[in-house]
């Protein structure tokens, strides 16, 4: 692929997450392919191509299974901080900033040193040319790696300015590959991490992903933690949890999972991840109705769309998320009716599986007892009958007094109490 580049009179090297990884030793996810050729040229190049994206043009070119992402060389968009002549947009709609520094268009092409200077980290900025194996390094990418450091090409403050997701990208970064991050990329993010706010909540959707579907969940959880960057993306689990600490134990454990399961490289959904991460939201948000008397099926119900309606202000969860994590808070209740024909309803229920998995992650942060998910697991593995049996002896099912829909019976009941 770099080859026939080559071959067509471009420069083509492999850039990016891809090269660092190899040079860490770490199996690379994928390769982006960085060339002088204009995405149209790369076209002609290639019969199995395809050009994508608005805000940057890419070419995607199909190599047998594999997809590889082929960027032309753009330019670091010039910032009002480092350019004080630089009075206005207007003048260059290419390279927009807004009055923050945040980079709002960076579709300008540029040469090879233009392109290295723009990305984040040094590690990120090695280019690798398989024609003669040498590494081309701008920005000292080498030296980092040996020193097994990330550090951000430029001014810390300036670069988390012009783009805040680069400070979450520091810390996943940093921990996939295990490496520290470098002092000065890693003060300034307590204070700089309420940036976060301007990031489209789609983008932010996509990196929550990123560091929490991993195998460095926990690590990532707790470094985002520690410097307020998740303060920032889901500041009202953050509130909750003052009020409800407990609850942690939850998130702990759907992360421990989820790790645990990529590493098995069995199937995660974000579902579950989100229900765990706004479980603290929604205890707090339930317990004044408990209170009031409402039982936690009618409480879920009246504040479960309130959450998700605030979060997506800050990080988005698309309908096909938010829809089953609701499902999975409102299973939660009907595990403690057992009786009858309704454990075998939840059973065959299609968000079951998940919800059993989200109860025994309450169970462990002591919300409900260990007798009731034991009790589940059996009944999973029961036959048929062992099944109606379980069902007919099912321990003191804590139900809900039953309430009458007819009209008129609360209102005996509040006659009798006078
Ligand atoms: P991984 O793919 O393992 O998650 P990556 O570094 O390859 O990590 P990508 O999102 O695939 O991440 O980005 C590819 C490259 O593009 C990066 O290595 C970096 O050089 C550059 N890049 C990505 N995001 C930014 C950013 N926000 N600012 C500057 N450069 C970036
Ligand atoms: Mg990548």
């Amino acid at each position: 692929m770099l080859y026939e580049l080559g071959r067509a009179g471009y420069q083509a090297y492999l850039v990016g997450g891809g090269v660092r990884d190899l040079l860490a030793g770490i199996q690379p996810k994928d390769f982006d392919v960085a060339t002088d050729a204009r995405p149209e040229e790369v076209e002609q190049v290639f019969r199995r191509c395809r050009l994508i994206g608005r805000r940057f043009r890419l070419a995607h070119v199909r190599m047998g299974p594999e997809i590889i992402e082929v960027a032309t060389f753009r330019a670091q968009p010039r910032s009002s901080d480092e350019d004080p002549d630089h009075e206005g947009d207007e003048d260059d709609p290419l390279h927009l900033t807004d009055d923050g520094g945040r980079i709002l268009r960076d579709n300008v092409y540029g040469t090879l040193e233009d392109d290295a200077f723009r990305r984040d980290f040094t590690i990120n900025a090695l280019y690798y040319r398989v024609t003669d194996f040498a590494v081309v390094d701008y920005v000292g990418g080498m030296d980092d790696m040996r020193a097994r450091r990330v550090r951000l090409i430029g001014d810390p403050v300036t670069r988390y300015r012009e783009d805040p997701v680069r400070m979450l990208r520091a810390v996943r970064i940093a921990n996939k590959l295990g490496f520290s991050i470098d002092p000065p990329a890693a003060g300034p993010l307590p204070d700089m991490a309420p940036l976060l706010a301007e990031v489209p909540p789609a983008r932010l959707f996509d990196e929550v992903l990123k560091l929490f579907l991993s195998t460095q969940a926990e690590k990532n959880y707790a470094d985002l933690t520690s410097t307020g960057l998740f303060a920032a993306l889901f500041p009202m689990t953050a509130e909750a949890l003052q009020a409800f600490p407990d609850t942690e134990a939850v998130i702990h454990g759907a992360l421990a999972g989820t790790a645990q399961r990529v590493r098995d490289d069995r199937p995660v959904t974000p579902a579950f991840l989100y229900a765990a991460l706004l479980w603290p939201v929604v205890r707090q948000a339930v317990d004044p109705l408990l209170a009031d008397g409402a039982s936690l099926a009618q409480a879920l119900t009246a504040t479960g769309s309130d959450v998700v309606a605030e979060q997506v202000e800050r990080v988005a969860i698309p309908r096909r998320f938010s829809t089953p994590m609701r499902e999975i808070w409102q299973l939660q209740p009907r595990f403690e009716r057992r009786r009858g024909k309704r454990p075998m309803r939840l059973l065959e229920h299609p968000r079951f599986r998940a919800a059993y998995d989200f109860l025994l992650l309450r169970v462990a942060a002591g919300e409900a007892d260990q007798e009731l998910a034991d009790w589940w697991t059996e009944f999973q593995e029961a036959n048929p009958v062992e099944r109606q049996h379980a069902a007919d002896n099912a321990p003191g099912t804590r139900e809900p007094r039953r309430r009458r829909r007819r009209r008129g019976g609360g209102g005996r009941r509040r006659n009798r109490q006078s």
